[in-house]
């Protein structure tokens, strides 16, 4: 099985990190929120974008065309053709949302970093607030083999989302909260066409939450995304 951990910011950037192993479905990602913050101004925004677990969507084809061209560039293109086609995809989002279009640098083998015990984490995206620009890695660790397309679009959506929580939505430190999650998960499924499952979550220590993948499976699908208002367990 594969498990991953999408992991905070270091030094003022978002960073998506799994464990090294063949990523074969973006649905074994493990999602973990942030710890609350600790100063009652960030807290307060903690909570906002906890509770914020609405995503408008375009009523037209433009993610869903340019998305599949990301996974035709993957197919059959070169790095240049996948980072093109993920520039166009961030520019229908951008437009779309009223933000400035990110950068995108699609690179190549996922950087790896042994940690103690033996376990190594790698990296799939992250994003810089300050430049705005979204790193994405095109090969996994270990294999060099192409990453799987549900993980590349939903690495691509969840750094597009820290974008849009800077630029529009006013939470600067982006945290990871559930309707972070939320809000990437519906641009997620709008952009891939695929069924949305409403977040089952876990209570955690320290005030966190982890989705419990197994109870969202036995879930009906969410019938229309476009507006989705689900509400969050307490
Ligand atoms: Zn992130």
């Amino acid at each position: 099985m594969w498990h991953s951990e999408l992991v905070r910011r270091y030094g003022g950037r978002c960073q998506t990190r799994g464990l090294a192993h063949r990523a074969t479905s973006p649905e074994y990602l493990t999602v973990l929120t942030d710890r609350p913050p600790r100063t009652k101004a960030l807290l307060t925004k903690f909570v906002a974008s906890d509770q914020l677990t609405r995503l408008e969507l375009p009523g037209d084809d433009r993610l869903r065309l340019t998305a599949r061209a990301i996974e035709e560039a993957m197919t059959d293109g070169t790095r240049t053709t996948v980072q093109r086609a993920c520039a166009d995809f961030l520019s229908a989002a951008a437009e779309f949302y009223g933000l400035p279009k990110p950068d995108v640098r699609a690179l190549a083998s996922r950087p790896l970093r042994v940690r103690e015990g033996g376990w190594a984490t790698e990296l799939f995206g992250d994003y810089t607030p300050s430049t705005g620009v979204i790193r994405i890695w095109t090969r996994t660790a270990v294999r060099k083999q192409v990453t799987s397309f549900g993980t590349f679009l939903s690495t691509l959506t969840h750094e597009f989302c820290h974008h849009l929580d800077c630029q529009r939505l006013g939470f600067r430190q982006s945290p990871h909260t559930r309707g972070f999650y939320q809000r990437a998960a519906v641009l997620y499924h709008h952009a891939r066409g695929t069924e949305m499952k409403p977040l089952v979550w876990l209570r955690m220590p320290g005030g966190r939450w982890r989705i419990d993948w197994r109870r969202m499976r036995t879930a009906p699908p969410v019938q229309n995304i476009r507006y989705t208002a689900l509400d969050l367990q307490r």
